[in-house]
């Protein structure tokens, strides 16, 4: 069986077409087949029209979050959630198109374990985003200790081996695209063109995007640490030139020169400590061990399954909660 796993934040909109292009693509490949679909906690109808979507589709399994548990947890709770032999990540805005899912499945067939998406090209409407995202992987190719393919995210395919070594892996600030590339095994490349989202806004705000590229930075390099000392060695190097020629005149425009000196020796520990307070916020989140999201509840629509529930009402949500560690 496969498993095609997709995070949802506030899509009303685009479920319904979603799905649709989704199970097009997978009755194409022959394959039994589920989608799991993960409600990060959407505050429109997106819940409701996915266990709208269970009554007649009973491929679709829908995970509901306790609360917005941002793109990685969603993607975690789905992971924990699929029981395919072959898992697919896409995300449900069909920036990743569904007819590539099949190639990722033949690849599957012949053998290989991982399953990349690499983008061509990459539609992008936010102009500050089409700088970016180039820019980020620029420097990722550069600093990165460990060979990762750039210009992929999670769009992809593991198999269930995959998964398991994915899932006993404890680290929390996951940067999935690096993860998967670390784990080895066989790996096939296949080629797209990502597409423009094609409706409702990006729900990834600007902050969060940082978060993820310093998580991606922080967790395959110490080389910003390192900048600290290189920084270090240039500032008193300067600091020493400019002092010396200052002994050796009496002009005004040294005063100048060393206030500047001086600035620039002060900004420098506070840069340093900023990258600093970057990895020591990780290891500060790796210490808590706190779950990477937290599942309300799994609704599947198979005869055997317990979460089984037709009402036309919502049920009650369950007070149990399933909390979901990195470690399975
Ligand atoms: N998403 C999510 N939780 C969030 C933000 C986003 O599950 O807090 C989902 C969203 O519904 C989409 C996917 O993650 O399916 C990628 O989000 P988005 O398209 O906004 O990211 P972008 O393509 O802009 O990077
Ligand atoms: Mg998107």
């Amino acid at each position: 069986m496969i498993s095609v796993v997709i995070p949802i934040y506030n899509e009303e909109q685009i479920i319904a077409l979603l799905h649709d292009a989704v199970s097009t693509a997978m009755r194409e490949t022959g394959e039994t087949w589920e989608v799991v679909y993960i409600n990060d906690g959407s505050r429109d109808s997106s819940l409701e029209l996915l266990r709208q979507l269970q009554r007649t589709e009973p491929e679709v399994v829908v995970v509901d979050l306790s609360r917005n548990w941002g793109h990685m947890g969603a993607l975690h709770a789905g992971l924990q959630t699929a029981r395919g032999d072959a898992i697919v990540l896409m995300d449900g805005d069909l920036q990743d198109p569904p007819d590539v899912v099949p190639k990722m499945i033949t690849a599957w067939r012949e053998g290989a374990q991982v399953v990349t998406a690499v983008r061509k090209s990459r539609k992008e409407s936010r102009k500050a985003l089409a700088l970016l995202f180039p820019l980020f992987y620029r420097i990722m190719g550069a600093i990165s200790d460990y060979p990762i393919p750039l210009n992929a995210g999670i769009f992809g395919l593991l198999d269930r081996q995959v998964l398991d070594s994915l899932s006993s892996l404890r680290e929390g600030n996951r940067y999935l695209p690096g993860l998967r590339a670390w784990v080895g095994y066989r790996t096939a490349i296949v080629y797209y063109d990502r597409q423009d989202r094609i409706g409702g806004e990006g729900k990834l705000s600007f902050v969060s995007r940082i978060k993820y590229a310093m998580d991606a930075i922080t967790s395959f390099s110490y080389k910003p640490l390192r900048l600290s000392f290189v920084l270090a060695g240039i500032g008193f190097l300067a600091t020493a030139v400019l002092a010396a020629i200052a002994l050796g005149s009496h002009s005004n425009s040294m005063a100048y020169g060393l206030f500047a000196a001086v600035a620039f020796m002060g900004s420098l520990p506070l840069f340093c400590v900023g990258i600093l307070g970057e990895y020591l916020g990780r290891v500060y989140d790796e210490v808590r061990q706190r779950p990477l999201s937290i599942i309300q509840q799994v609704y599947r629509s198979d005869a055997n399954a317990q979460e089984l529930n037709f009402s036309a009402e919502l049920p009650e949500r369950k007070v149990q909660r399933q909390e979901v560690y990195p470690a399975a």
